[in-house]
């Protein structure tokens, strides 16, 4: 029975990191420094976009790639914020017109918080109708 069982794969006989055949992508060494004064070396592939930072494999602090490359080197769109996207739509001036009118708006408990609100005659004629 037990020899049986173990027919399948021969142990020891066949290596399945037999590399004959096998072709491997280009590699380079890259390599980084800790601030500790740890330098190592990862393998990557020559295609591979290199990344800035590594994690130092000794104590664990961010490495710095010794070829100077640096975070977001790559020529990225900056992301465009709400306020980027906000002044695309309005022009200062317009702005400080719309914060003007919600100010006097909020100042005369019309807007804001419902504890804030005042009863006006125009709501009162709005609640009624
Ligand atoms: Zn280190």
């Amino acid at each position: 029975m037990a020899e049986r069982t173990l027919r399948g794969a021969r142990l020891g006989g066949q290596s399945f990191e037999d590399e004959r055949g096998i072709e491997f992508a280009a590699r380079q060494q890259v390599g980084y420094a800790c601030p500790q004064g740890h330098k190592f070396e990862v393998p990557m592939s020559v295609e591979a976009d290199i990344p800035a930072n590594w994690e130092c494999p000794r104590c664990g602090a961010v490495a710095l790639n010794v070829d100077g490359i640096l975070p977001e080197a790559k020529a990225e769109k900056p992301a465009r914020t709400h306020w980027d996207m906000l002044l695309e739509r309005r022009s200062i001036k317009e702005l400080e017109d719309i914060l003007t009118e919600r100010l006097t708006l909020l100042r005369d408990g019309e807007i804001g918080p419902a504890h804030l609100h005042r009863a006006s005659k125009s709501r009162k004629k709005k609640t009624t109708a």
